[in-house]
C-alpha cells in the first residue's frame, strides 16, 4: 500500500482540505433511472421555466448526481419513513386502526404515462382501510429561513401533477395529498398543507408539459423565469442568452406608438398605483428592518457580546471579510491600458414608474 497521502496530508491545513474535497466529490451516488428521464416531462420539472426544462433535456441526464441539497432532501426523506414505521406499527398492530403507508423510501415508484411522456416519483402514500382512501405524500425539506405561510406554487403543482398521473394511470384515486415541508435544521417544526385535486389546474400542467415536449428547441418556449422576476435564473445557463434576447424585445418596442385603447390605460394606471404602493410599503419595510437590526446591535454592544441565543434566534454580530475591489484610476494613472479588456455585459430590463405631478 502506498504511503504518499498519508505524507501529503501531514502538511498544516492539508487534511481538512483533502477531507472537504473528497466529501464533496462522494456526496451522492448517482442514481439510475429504469426510463430516460429527459424523455419526460416530470411532475418536480412541470412548473420550472419551460425554457430553462427544455434546456435541460437536452443534456445527458445520466450524469445527474445530485447536489448538497438533494443529500439534504434524501436524508430527512429516510428518517421521516421510520417514523411513518412507527407511526404505522402504533397504530395498525397496537390500536388495531387500519392505516398504512405504501411506496415510500427505497420503495418509491416512478409512474409514468408512455402516451403523453410524463411522469411523476411520489413520496409515498398514506392508506385508510376503513374509508379505502389513498392520500398522495409530498416531502420537502425547507430551509428554516423561509417564512412558510403557503405552500410553494411549485411544490402544489408536483402534488397535482402526480395526483392526476395517478388517476390517468388507474394506479390509486387520490382526492388530496398533503404536502409536507419538514424544517432543515429542527426536524421537529413540520408544517402540513392538505392540497384538494384540482383537474383544472391538472389539465393546465399537462398542456405546459405538451407544449415542452412539442418545441424543436429550447429557444421556441417562453423565457418564464425572466418574466417572473429572474429569481430562477441566478444560475441558469441560459442567463446570458434570455437576458440579452429580452432587452432586444424591448430595444425594438415603439415610444412613439399612438395612444392605447381607455381601457388599457386605465388598466395601466391601477396596476402603476399598486406598484407605486409596494414601493412604499418595501421603503418602510426596509427602514423598519435597519431600525431593528439599530437596536439589536445596541443591545450586544452595551452586553459586550457579539452572540446571543434567545428561545427562537440564534443572533451573531460580527465582520465580513471586505470585498477585493479594483482601482482603475490608479491603474490608468500608472500608464496601463486597460481596454483590451473591458467588456460590456448584456443590457438588463428596467421598468420605471413615477406619479404625474400635474
Ligand atoms: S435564464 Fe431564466 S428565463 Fe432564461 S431559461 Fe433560464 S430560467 Fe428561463
Amino acid at each position: 500500500m502506498s504511503t504518499e497521502l498519508g505524507s501529503k496530508l501531514a502538511a498544516p491545513d492539508m487534511a481538512g482540505a483533502w477531507l472537504r474535497e473528497q466529501i464533496l466529490a462522494h456526496l451522492t451516488t448517482p442514481k439510475t433511472w429504469e426510463h430516460d428521464r429527459n424523455a419526460y416531462v416530470s411532475a418536480s420539472t412541470v412548473y420550472r421555466c419551460q425554457r430553462a426544462l427544455k434546456y435541460s433535456q437536452t443534456r445527458d441526464a445520466a450524469e445527474w448526481a445530485g447536489n448538497g441539497f438533494t443529500v439534504r432532501g434524501d436524508t430527512m426523506e429516510e428518517w421521516l419513513c421510520k417514523v411513518f414505521a412507527r407511526i404505522e406499527r402504533e397504530f395498525r398492530v397496537i390500536q388495531q386502526q387500519d392505516i398504512w403507508f405504501t411506496a415510500i423510501g427505497d420503495r418509491q415508484e416512478t409512474l409514468r404515462d408512455e402516451a403523453l411522456r410524463i411522469s411523476a416519483t411520489p413520496d409515498g402514500f398514506m392508506r385508510l382501510g376503513d374509508t379505502g382512501e389513498v392520500v398522495y405524500l409530498e416531502i420537502k425539506s425547507i430551509d428554516p429561513r423561509v417564512v412558510l405561510n403557503d405552500p410553494k406554487p411549485a411544490h402544489v403543482a408536483q402534488c397535482q401533477f402526480g395526483m392526476e398521473l395517478c388517476h390517468r394511470l388507474d394506479h390509486s384515486k387520490p382526492q388530496r395529498a398533503l404536502l409536507i415541508y419538514v424544517d432543515a435544521s429542527d426536524y421537529a417544526d413540520i408544517t402540513i398543507f392538505e392540497i384538494p385535486r384540482d383537474p383544472v389546474v391538472a389539465r393546465e400542467l399537462l398542456r405546459r408539459a405538451q407544449l415542452t415536449h412539442a418545441a424543436r428547441t429550447y429557444r421556441d418556449l417562453p423565457a418564464e423565469g425572466l418574466a417572473a422576476g429572474g429569481a430562477e435564473c441566478s444560475d441558469c445557463a441560459l442567463r446570458d442568452e434570455c437576458t440579452a434576447e429580452r432587452a432586444a424585445t424591448i430595444g425594438a418596442l415603439d415610444p412613439d406608438k399612438p395612444a392605447m385603447a381607455a381601457d388599457l390605460l386605465d388598466e395601466l394606471d391601477d396596476l402603476a398605483r399598486d406598484r407605486v404602493t409596494a414601493a412604499i410599503t418595501e421603503a418602510e419595510a426596509k427602514r423598519s428592518k435597519e431600525a431593528l437590526g439599530d437596536r439589536i446591535r445596541n443591545i450586544l454592544e452595551e452586553h459586550g457580546t457579539s452572540v446571543a441565543q434567545t428561545p427562537g434566534y440564534k443572533i451573531r454580530y460580527s465582520v465580513t471579510k471586505g470585498r477585493e475591489s479594483f482601482d482603475r484610476e490608479a491603474a490608468e494613472a500608472d500608464g496601463l491600458d486597460l481596454s483590451p479588456y473591458l467588456r460590456r455585459g448584456n443590457g438588463f430590463p428596467r421598468l420605471t414608474v413615477t406619479e404625474n405631478k400635474d
